[in-house]
């Protein structure tokens, strides 16, 4: 009996102690669900043996029953809360299975959704045995505001900087690597700077990224894929809508508009970028350049108060990048006008001197003779006559050069047009050519079989075609100079063809600028101007001169003139009717 009462007593026990139990139990679940914060107890096995709805609400996932040895809870990685923003080497949990004591800590999380928090908390091992690893972990965490990367303070740290660092006399490129070190890490994990105003081309002048190896890479990726203005795709597409772009995700079809092709697509892949904000550089009403930022996966995206200082720090760079090119521009404009000075005065001055010694000879010869009382030989006059007209001729000539110059620029150059042969046109100049050509031993050719009828101004053709002669005759060598007109439809054509010096292929694009030479003024007198004058005329009617040569193969200029508001008749040629005169 006493034994029966005693088993009695032992299950009353056990019963207490399984109800103590469940209590317990019950309590405990209840406090895990009632701490407010997120509550997971995992097992060393990563079977996970509490997670409250706290848990769920944080990491954005149903209580999962398993996590992997790696620490990560389904689809949610760990990531840094550094500027670089990567992924986690370790997890928290990870070390505190480990044995480690994870105390009040910080760690960004990336959820299966793509958003990001930032998590607060400890993680303890449970059931640790001295010298032997935990039976498993606790973790209790708690969200906490993100602080913005680029606070006020450092915002205007930042503007500050850039300031000094526009402000000091740097020259363009060089301008803008130390601006986009200052951005790179503190606004962005990489950044890059194109320019390239319409016209120039455009060019990835400075690219940073945080990481050293990616830095390797995107240097890389901008080599191999320059930026190609003629294909918009792997430039910002804010070069041609002049709006700042941003992107919180890259999808793929950003990456495929950002980049040309399948391997130009890996190599930015292999950047680990995810998040965009390009601003335009405007200056005048012009996109002159664009800043690309990005950021790394799992850092947040760009806020609109870093937008803000993006654009901020766009608009002070493309300001002092343009005020750079203006001063670059009006120093090198003054260096080609002091240059200028120099060569026109030694030209306008190189007649003279002979016109001076021939008239001052012939002035001594007066007088000698006078006190002779002899008269001067009619002959030597006029010898005299011929140099100082020769010398006055070139001297206008020069001077008439100049007066064009001043005219075009003023936009005053006005065209008086009316009816005429350019065949005959151009023989009436070949043939002032005869005497010069004759003296360097170069013989002159034509072939222009048709009247080519138009309607052109006369003294403007005259002088577009002497110049082309001059020059065919000036840098010939004393090789044939061949002059042909024809007609194609409505179109004149002029060329003139010489055998001569010939123009270097680098060269041939600035010869018809203002000033532009390539020869060494020791060698050939000139001002530079003729073929810039010739060039505006031609233009004026409406008209292209181009020429084709390399150095010591000679040059051929080609003239091509709108025939002009002219009756079909004259089209068809020969038989066209004299124009009327
Ligand atoms: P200038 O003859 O006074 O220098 P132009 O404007 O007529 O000025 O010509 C500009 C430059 O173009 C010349 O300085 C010369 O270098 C080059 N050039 C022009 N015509 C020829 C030619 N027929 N052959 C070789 N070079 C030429």
């Amino acid at each position: 009996m006493s034994s029966g009462r005693a088993q009695l007593s032992l299950i009353h026990q056990a019963l207490a102690e399984r109800a103590e139990a469940r209590l317990s139990d019950a309590a405990l679940r209840l406090l895990v669900e009632q701490t407010g914060e997120a509550v997971l107890l995992m097992d060393a096995t990563g079977r996970v043996l509490a997670f409250n709805s706290e848990a769920g609400s944080r990491f954005r996932i149903p209580p999962p029953e398993r996590i992997e040895s790696h620490g990560n809870l389904p689809g949610c990685v760990w990531v840094r809360l550094d500027e670089g923003g990567g992924v986690l080497a370790v997890s928290p949990l990870s070390r505190a299975l480990a044995g480690e004591v994870v105390r009040d800590e910080r760690w960004g999380l990336r959820r299966p959704d793509g958003t990001r928090v930032v998590l607060e908390g400890s993680v303890f091992p449970v059931g640790q045995e001295p010298g032997a690893k935990p039976a498993g972990v606790l973790l209790r965490a708690r969200e906490v505001m993100e602080e913005p990367r680029l606070d006020a303070m450092r915002a205007a740290r930042l503007l500050a900087e850039a300031g000094a660092l526009l402000a000091a006399e740097l020259e363009n490129e060089e301008r803008v690597e130390p601006l986009l070190r200052l951005l790179v890490p503190t606004l962005a994990d990489a950044g890059v700077f194109f320019l390239g105003p319409g016209g120039e081309a455009v060019r990835a002048a400075a690219a940073v990224h945080a990481e050293p190896e990616r830095h390797v890479l995107l240097v890389d990726m901008l080599r191999r894929y320059p930026p190609d203005p003629l294909d918009p795709r792997g430039l910002p597409a804010l070069f041609l809508t002049g709006r700042t772009e941003r992107v919180a995700e890259l999808s793929e079809a950003h990456v495929e508009a950002l980049t040309r092709d399948a391997e130009h697509a890996r190599l930015f892949g292999l950047l680990g970028v995810t998040r965009y904000l390009g601003v335009p550089l405007v200056a005048r009403g012009r996109v002159i350049g664009a800043l690309a930022l990005f950021r790394s996966e799992g850092a947040p995206a760009f806020g609109d108060e870093e937008e803000r200082v993006a654009e901020e720090l766009a608009r002070r760079a493309a300001l002092s990048l343009d005020n750079a090119r203006l001063l670059r521009e009006a120093r090198e404009a003054v260096r080609l006008r002091d240059e200028f000075l120099g060569i026109a005065s030694h030209e306008l001055k190189t007649p003279l001197t002979p016109l001076h010694l021939k008239v001052q000879l012939l002035q001594k010869q007066v007088d000698v003779l006078a006190a002779h009382g002899k008269p001067v030989s009619a002959e030597r006059v006029s010898e005299t006559l011929d140099v100082v007209q020769r010398q006055v001729r070139k001297l206008t000539s020069l001077v008439d050069n100049l007066l064009d110059v001043s005219r075009i620029t003023a936009g005053r150059l006005k065209l008086e047009l009316e009816e005429m042969d350019l065949a005959s046109v151009a023989a009436e100049i070949l043939y002032r050519f005869a005497p010069s050509a004759a003296q360097l031993h170069c013989s002159l050719e034509m072939h222009a079989p048709v009247p080519v009828l138009g309607r052109w101004d006369r003294l403007r053709l005259e002088q577009v075609v002497t110049n082309l002669l001059s020059n065919a005759l000036k840098y010939g060598a004393g090789q044939p100079v061949r002059l042909t007109v024809e007609a194609d439809g409505r179109t004149a054509r002029l060329t003139v063809e010489d055998g001569g010096i010939g123009i270097s292929a680098q060269d041939l694009p600035r010869i018809f600028e203002r000033f532009e030479r390539a020869v060494s003024d020791r060698h050939y007198g000139g001002l530079g101007l003729g073929l810039y004058i010739t060039r505006q005329i031609v233009e004026a009617f409406g008209g292209t001169v181009r020429a084709t040569s390399a150095l010591g193969q000679g040059s051929t200029f080609v003239l091509e003139l709108p025939r002009g508001d002219i009756p079909d008749e004259w089209l068809s040629v020969p038989g066209a009717p004299e124009p009327v005169p």
